[in-house]
C-alpha cells in the first residue's frame, strides 16, 4: 500500500512541476515577443501625411493623387489644380 502511494505522489508531482515549468516558459515567450510586436505596429500605423494642394485636406500619403509634383485628395481637385495659398 504504502509503494502505491509513493508512485501516486511521485506522478502528481511531476504533473505538477511539468505544468508550472510550461507556464513559466511561456510567460517568458510571450514577455520576449510583446515588445518586438508593439514596435512593429508602431511603424506600420506611423504613415506620412500629405495635403491637397487644392483643398487643404490632410490625407495619408498611400490615399493621395500625386501629380505635378503636388498632392490632391481626389481626382476631380487633381484636375482642378492647386489653389494658391490664401
Ligand atoms: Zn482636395
Amino acid at each position: 500500500m504504502g509503494k502505491v502511494l509513493f508512485w501516486v505522489v511521485a506522478f502528481l508531482g511531476g504533473l505538477l512541476a511539468t505544468r508550472v515549468l510550461a507556464q513559466v516558459a511561456a510567460k517568458k515567450m510571450y514577455n520576449d515577443s510583446l515588445p518586438k510586436q508593439a514596435g512593429t505596429q508602431r511603424v506600420v500605423e506611423a504613415e506620412a501625411m500629405v495635403r491637397c494642394a487644392h483643398c487643404g485636406l490632410h490625407l495619408p500619403e498611400s490615399e493621395a493623387i500625386s501629380k505635378a509634383g503636388a498632392n490632391f485628395c481626389s481626382q476631380a481637385h487633381a484636375t482642378l489644380g492647386a489653389k494658391s495659398p490664401r
